[in-house]
């Protein structure tokens, strides 16, 4: 996906983030026009709203389906404001394109599904539109899939294509509705240093508390946007009612976050950054003195014929870097998550030396 194009509408790209905001369904004629005046008045050119909604158990609000298209062709007419839906089926991107909806994204649910993907693909492909798309991450934390979904638009010549991190389901209890594991918009914007990511603190949060911190958070981070939910009556939300803002608020919030840009680093951050570099290459250099002796001690295990596993051996170790590691100001997620990762590499060079004497006995 070599010459992805930033997600703009005419004119020029410039380097202001990209905003989207509007409710998350679209609910009545009179719910999404006030909502779209107001979010007009405060400043925001974006408007989203869902026509259809993928709800997970059935009996939710499941949009209002095409007429829905009629009201965000008011909200055009009205306000001048581009306006976004989300698509999953040839017949929603048919309705979509002929109400002139401006931009499109694929949701969560929809973008764990290829054959859902490439169903939009080939539509929009036979249409021959270059609309803007963004694909939302798939709800398991998948890479690949997400990255799958890109690229199945890009075979269909779509190149005004971006991303939407907007986190991923986890089991049990959480802060967030859905895990940020920033690491994976990381690992994308690295691989595909073009595209545009934008960050859906709405659905990561599902939390209206939760909007400002992630939004400055993603900001922080250099994501190209934002796209939240805010609806003219929050608390009577038919659908995330919990998640959602007033335009007003949501003026406010968007007012206060700091917008950084991504401009050229300074002297001071190339010197940062060259440290950083430096003390990656030691911790390599470290990894290796540790997996060295990993070996060493398979050699020995092996001469004395002891498994390679010894679990209590495992825990003293792991909780005592912890305990160090947090000590210093780092977070217990983080320490285990490094430590069991070297632990496996370790028994994995481990069990190495053992084939490589088997292989010896064979020969
Ligand atoms: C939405 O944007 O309203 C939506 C359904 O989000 P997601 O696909 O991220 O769950
Ligand atoms: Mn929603």
């Amino acid at each position: 996906m070599k010459d992805i194009r930033p997600i703009t509408f005419g004119g020029e790209p410039d380097d202001s983030p990209l905003i989207i905001a509007g409710p998350c369904s679209a609910e009545t004629r009179e719910q999404v026009l006030t909502t779209a005046r107001e979010l007009s008045t405060a400043g925001f050119t974006l408007f989203r709203a869902g026509i259809w909604k993928p709800r997970t158990r059935p009996g939710g609000f499941e949009g209002v389906g095409a007429k829905g298209l009629e009201w965000l062709k008011e909200v055009k007419a009205e306000t001048g404001m581009r306006v976004s839906t989300e698509v999953a089926t040839r017949a929603h991107v048919e309705e979509a394109l002929a109400a002139g909806v401006d931009l499109l994204w694929i949701g969560a649910r929809t973008s764990a599904n290829p054959f859902a993907v490439q169903e939009i693909a080939d539509t929009l492909e036979e249409a021959g539109v270059d609309i803007p798309v963004l694909v939302k991450n798939p709800v398991n934390p998948d890479i690949e899939l997400w990255i799958g979904a890109l690229q199945r638009l890009y075979n269909a010549g779509l190149r005004r294509l971006g991303a939407i991190h907007r986190g991923f389901s986890t089991y049990g209890k959480s802060v967030y509705r859905n895990a940020p594991l920033w690491h994976i918009p990381i690992e994308l914007s690295v691989r595909y240093p073009d595209m545009q990511i934008i960050c859906d603190p709405s659905h990561m949060g599902g939390r209206r508390d939760l909007i400002a911190p992630l939004s400055q958070q993603a900001m922080d981070m250099g994501f190209h946007g934002l796209i939240v939910e805010s609806h003219c009556n929050p608390d009577c939300a038919l659908s995330d009612a919990a998640q959602q803002v007033t335009p007003e608020m949501l003026g406010y919030i968007i007012g206060s976050i700091v917008m950084r840009k991504a401009g050229q680093p300074t002297e001071r951050l190339k010197l940062l950054r060259e440290q950083i570099d430096g003390i990656d290459s030691e911790l390599v250099e470290v990894l290796n003195k540790r997996m060295r002796i990993s070996r060493e001690i398979g050699r020995y295990k092996r001469e004395n014929r002891m498994p390679v596993l010894q679990s209590s051996r495992f825990s003293d170790v792991v909780s005592s870097r912890v305990k160090a590691g947090e000590e210093m100001g780092m977070s217990r997620e983080f320490m285990k998550t490094v430590l069991l990762a070297i632990h496996e590499e370790s028994v994995r060079q481990q069990v190495e030396v053992l084939n490589e004497r088997d292989q010896q006995q064979q020969q």
